[in-house]
């Protein structure tokens, strides 16, 4: 009971599709995660918000999920860099794992249920690379493993990048490599040098290639696939197709993937935003500007994820103008409510509240409209569209006076609801100091204001502001028309 429906653009079909986990009570999604050697930028940033809208979506919806995220803390550069500071890799990678989990934090991003380390699942990827040896897919050469792509049939059916023609043994061994370099992959790598962190194990001495942790991990939490896996564009392509075809090639009659999902890149004028290319900012940068996460949280989110978005700063201070747009709209409801006395209920924190404060009558429309924004391939600017709708419905019906008790309250599940997604909205009426009154009521009072002038009731506006004054609160105009409160001396 009440699953809503939700199609997805896969990757591999390349069409949207409906989606039909195996089990809607445990839907198994795994996401390519950071590699742990630097500060992420806003462009990483922005696949795991996309992780965040999909699992929140879902939730929405109604599906109970089961996530994981892998931290890569193998990899060339990071045993580069860990040599160079002569430091073991456990403490090179620390730092910037802790790093990562507070950006998460600080942009509202919702824990999933796994995040496992390389690290830790050697075991998983030596046993892996052992299955593909039996079933006939590997060669060696100077005590390196390597995975034949022309044993394997499927391969290039992912990204349908062109393998036939290509010399079979034509090989690469660094973690990251050229979009057209169709070449056989490393899953084992023999050290090259004396202080390369290396593991003893059963098919010898050395480390894992990049692609074979995922598919190890996903066999290491699931126990075979997963229903949707996601990643950056950038990783369709050696990445996701060499995992599909590790993971394929050991397991044939499994289902590795049900659904693959990419999110397109941030760009910076026009560019990829990358470390390499040195055109990055990372969360702090901008938080230091005086930016609050908020408006970083919403820019990231409120494109299709299938679209680049160009990061400009103007888009965060449009970002600003929106969100206080929406705080606005449930402040006025809020402070109506609480001066009738209308007792309001608590926002849902879990899977059944969620699913029983869904909208039921008046704010049903608006609820359903943006339902079928979400459950269409997450289309956010849609959603976006339809909240602003009601907002203006909404607020319409405010001015009139015309909203019921229980109208109001279906409402503020409808806030509730929009906000699981957003994780925006301020839904606290902390009182601010000494004064009588919350930030939430002070703005919903200067909408108000604002409503009653644009509808030239000055009458209305004046004792607004006089209210206010006798709070404690003085308004200051500014010519582009916003409203600026301070308290009295
Ligand atoms: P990395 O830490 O480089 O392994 O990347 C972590 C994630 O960020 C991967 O899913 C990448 O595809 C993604 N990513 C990297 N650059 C960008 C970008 N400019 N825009 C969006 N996603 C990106
Ligand atoms: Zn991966």
């Amino acid at each position: 009971m009440s699953k809503l429906p939700f199609f997805l653009f896969d990757s591999a079909e390349n069409k949207k599709i409906e989606f039909k986990p195996d089990n809607p009570d445990k839907v198994k999604i795994y996401s390519c995660g950071p590699t742990v050697y630097n500060y992420s930028h806003i462009g990483n940033l922005r696949s795991y918000v996309f992780v965040d809208i999909l699992r929140r979506s879902l939730k929405i919806l109604g599906y109970q999920l089961d996530q994981t995220m892998n931290i890569t803390d193998i990899d060339d550069k990071i045993i580069r860099e860990s040599i160079h500071h002569s430091v073991s890799i456990e403490e090179f990678t620390k730092p910037w794992t802790e790093a990562f989990f507070r950006d998460l934090e600080k942009l509202n991003i919702e824990k999933l249920e796994h995040y496992p380390f390389a690290t830790k699942s050697v075991e998983e990827m030596v046993e892996l690379i052992e299955k593909l040896q039996e079933n006939g897919y590997t060669y060696e050469k100077e005590g390196s493993i390597y995975f034949s792509i022309d044993k394997l049939k499927s391969y290039g059916s992912l990204s349908k990048v062109e393998a036939t023609g290509i010399i079979s043994g034509a090989r690469y061994d660094a973690d990251e490599y050229e979009k057209d370099n169709v070449r056989d992959f490393v899953l084992w790598k023999a050290p090259k040098e004396e202080k390369e962190k290396s593991w003893n194990t059963k098919i010898g001495n050395g480390r894992p290639g990049w692609h074979l942790e995922c598919s190890a991990m996903i066999r290491q939490i699931y126990s075979s696939g997963v229903d949707i896996h996601t990643g950056g564009i950038d990783l369709l392509f050696p990445h996701h197709e060499n995992e599909k075809a590790q993971s394929e090639a050991a397991y044939p009659n499994e289902k590795f993937v049900k659904y693959w999902m990419h999110c397109e890149h941030l760009l910076v004028d026009g560019q990829k935003m990358s470390k390499s290319k040195g055109n990055f900012f990372v969360l702090n940068d901008i938080l230091d500007k005086g930016y609050d996460w908020k408006v970083v949280r919403y820019v990231l989110l409120s494109f299709h994820y299938r679209t680049k978005l160009n990061f400009s700063f103007e888009r965060l201070n449009e970002a600003k103008v929106s969100i206080q747009k929406i705080q606005n709209a449930f402040n006025r409801i809020s402070s109506e409510m609480k001066s009738k006395n209308i007792e309001s209920i608590r926002k849902p924190i879990n899977h059944s509240e969620i699913i029983s404060c869904r909208p039921q009558e008046f704010a049903l429309d608006y609820f359903q409209n943006f339902v079928n924004a979400i459950s269409d391939d997450l289309n956010l600017p849609k959603a976006l569209a339809s909240i602003f709708d009601s907002i203006k419905s909404i607020n319409t019906k405010l001015d009139s006076s015309s909203l019921s008790n229980e109208e109001m309250i279906d409402v503020v599940k409808y806030f509730y609801q929009i906000d699981c997604l957003l994780g925006i909205l301020d839904f606290t009426n902390e009182k601010i100091d000494n004064l009588s009154l919350s930030e939430n009521e002070i703005l919903a009072l200067i909408e108000n204001r604002s409503n009653a002038k644009k509808n030239k009731d000055f009458k209305l506006a004046d004792s607004i502001r006089d209210e206010l004054k006798a709070k404690g609160i003085i308004l200051e105009d500014s010519k582009d028309g916003s409203v600026k409160w301070k308290k009295s001396e």
